[in-house]
């Protein structure tokens, strides 16, 4: 496995061209925005400068890093000769069948085709290509350069060969791979989702406010960050949809988003990326201030 190609240069997918050039794979970054594409260039640069500062990296590699890296809006030349493709475009079921079907008809047949969707099924994206034993998930967790964990995720088809094969490149990686079968939210979303719409139902229902929910999560439970910030920080209207494929595959009603979070998205509080979710974002302030609406 030498060549990888990412598509999609959105918050995911500088992180995952990142991890793979750092561990001297040949990148190409994919996307049908150049904007995005340079963006994801800067931030990679950005991040190798941080850890460059830290001496855990040495200017070498950092640019040895940069150089693995080549980007393109043209997908037929970004994917020729790839060994393995990570899509990370936007989570939409449509797009990603139109993407899976295209890299089906022009990547070579010996291609593995992985996906980091959140939360759409692997089964599903595999059924629109021909090789759906050469599909399956591989869900880094944001930032991908920290975060340890890689969730690959077994698609009905996905064999044995292809899984073992991706176990041991998020090894190489620097990763800590888990193997979990294709079923809604997978194992990871499956478990902070329902966490996270139950904070909103407590906020909701007038249990306690959003510091006094987040803090009972963070000193009682040692999480890093509370749920309702996390909700910001994973974005609102990403949370909505990941619980409504929850509670359509399980057809169980505990899954359904509480309606404050639906009147939120509908709103368009998204969290940190519209600048208010359950906090005010303020460019660079990292004070943590209580949106309006929730004050008391
Ligand atoms: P994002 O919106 O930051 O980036 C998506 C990128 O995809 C954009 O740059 C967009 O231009 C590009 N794109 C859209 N259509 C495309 C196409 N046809 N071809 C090529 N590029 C295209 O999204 P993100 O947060 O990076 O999420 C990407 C994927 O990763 C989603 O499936 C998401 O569920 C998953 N994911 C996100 C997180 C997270 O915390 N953000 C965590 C784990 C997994």
């Amino acid at each position: 496995m030498n060549k990888i190609g990412v598509i999609g240069a959105g918050t995911m997918g500088n992180g995952i061209a990142h991890v793979f050039a750092m561990k001297g794979y040949s990148v190409n970054l994919m996307d049908i925005n150049s904007e995005a594409l340079d963006r994801a260039l800067a931030t990679i640069d950005k991040n190798l400068g941080r850890m460059l500062a830290k001496e855990r990296i040495t200017a070498d590699e950092k640019s040895a890093t940069l150089n693995n890296i080549t980007v393109t809006t043209d997908m037929a030349e970004g994917l020729a000769g790839c060994d393995l493709v990570v899509e990370a475009a936007t989570e939409k079921v449509d797009l990603k069948l139109k993407i899976f079907k295209h890299l089906d008809e022009t990547c070579g047949p010996d291609t593995i085709l992985a996906t980091n969707t959140s939360s759409i099924s692997i089964t599903k994206i595999a059924a629109v290509t021909n090789r759906p034993e050469k599909v399956i998930g591989m869900h880094f967790m944001n930032p991908v350069p920290i975060m340890k964990l890689v969730e690959v995720i077994r698609g009905y088809s996905t064999s044995d060969e292809v899984t073992n094969l991706v176990m041991d490149l998020s090894k190489k990686l620097g990763k800590i791979p888990v193997e979990v079968n294709d079923y809604p939210g997978f194992v990871a979303n499956r478990m902070l989702m329902p966490m996270i719409n139950e904070a909103i139902y407590s906020l909701y229902e007038g249990v306690a406010g959003v510091e006094e929910i987040d803090t009972v999560m963070k000193l009682g439970m040692a999480h890093p960050m509370g749920p309702l910030q996390l909700a910001d920080f994973i974005g609102l209207d990403v949370c909505h949809s990941i619980l409504n494929v929850l509670h359509d595959g399980f057809g169980n009603p505990k899954y359904a988003p509480c309606p404050l979070l639906v009147n939120m998205v509908t709103a368009g509080k998204l969290g940190k990326k519209s600048g208010e979710g359950f906090y005010l974002y303020t460019k660079g302030s990292k004070d943590l201030v209580v949106a309006g609406s929730f004050k008391k």
